[in-house]
């Protein structure tokens, strides 16, 4: 775990262009995650976050640019919003089994991890919200996943909730070792538990630890600071000036990470260049 940063790359996206008629709603997106790693994805409302964990997922074809995961690469998702109807009964156990059934021991076990032990007998419709998001989280992790991904699992909890679940992420990417990808608006919130933030407008407009983001100016462009920032983001108007700061933003980024990543790749790795198979496919791209 301590070699986090030097770790294996799972996924990783390049040159992602991803569009519905006639306009691009990402736009040359580059991104890869590393084992054990999390990685968090801000961005205003329509800035293109579901889309690229959607195309990440598979689950659209982009217009260019590649997508590649690891061999046998086992994905957890948690999707933004799941509509599932509350007014049917249905016990939190049956609702784990869906669509494939699982073994009590090892719904057992995910509800565990996820914080909610010993809920399965429970009615999905008498969940808090807290416990709902915790419940999704326990399906997602049922199949050992080796990257959970998560699209604003905490949409509708109050900060403490959100924050609490946040806690609970990195308790599991503890345990278990998986890797995070999750997108989120709760900024400061989020900040504190992840590995590496990336700011995303249709393109990725900084990257880097969460304190680097935080004091960029592309990400107080979108976001403003201090606990306003979560509000900005629904007022966001994107008239902000990027080239020439986000090549100082990037090159500040990496700078510090050099300066942490003792003994790999001596010092001018960029994440963007590895193969996420790590055998060497770069060649063909
Ligand atoms: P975010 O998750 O950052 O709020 P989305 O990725 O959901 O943003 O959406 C980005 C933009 O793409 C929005 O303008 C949205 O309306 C548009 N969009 C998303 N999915 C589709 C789709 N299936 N068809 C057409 N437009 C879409
Ligand atoms: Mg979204």
């Amino acid at each position: 775990m301590q070699a986090r940063r030097g770790g294996m790359m799972l996924l990783e996206v390049r040159d992602l262009v991803v569009g519905f008629g006639g306009r691009n709603v990402l736009d040359g997106v580059s991104l890869g995650v590393r084992a054990a790693e999390i990685v968090t994805i801000v961005g205003p409302n329509g800035s293109g976050k579901s889309t690229l964990l959607r195309a990440i997922l598979g689950a659209i074809a982009p217009r260019s640019g590649r997508v590649m995961r690891a061999e046998r690469l086992r994905v957890g998702y948690v999707p933004q919003s799941l509509s599932v109807d509350r007014t049917l009964p249905m016990t939190v156990a049956r609702f784990l089994s869906l669509p494939h059934r699982v073994a009590a021991a090892a719904a057992a076990e995910a509800l565990i991890r996820a914080g909610v032990p010993g809920l399965g007998g429970a009615q999905m419709s008498a969940l808090s919200g807290g416990q709902f998001q915790r419940v999704l989280l326990a399906r997602a992790i049922l199949g050992r996943p080796d990257i959970l991904i998560l699209d604003e699992p905490t949409a509708g909890l109050d900060q403490p909730g959100s924050a609490a679940f946040y806690r609970l992420i990195e308790a599991l990417r503890t345990e278990t070792g998986c890797a995070v990808l999750m997108v989120s608006h709760e900024l400061h919130v989020v900040m504190a538990a992840s590995d590496r933030v990336v700011c995303l407008n249709g393109h990725v407009c900084c990257e880097g630890r969460p304190e680097q983001v935080a004091s960029a100016p592309e990400y107080r462009a979108l976001f403003g600071t201090g606990t306003g920032g979560a509000l900005a983001l629904y007022r966001h108007d994107h008239d902000h000036v990027h080239d020439g700061e986000r090549a100082a933003a990037r090159h500040h980024a990496h700078t510090h990470d050099h300066a942490h990543d003792r003994g790999h790749h001596a010092g001018h790795n960029h994440d963007h260049h590895h193969d996420p198979s790590g055998r060497g496919t770069d060649a063909g791209a």
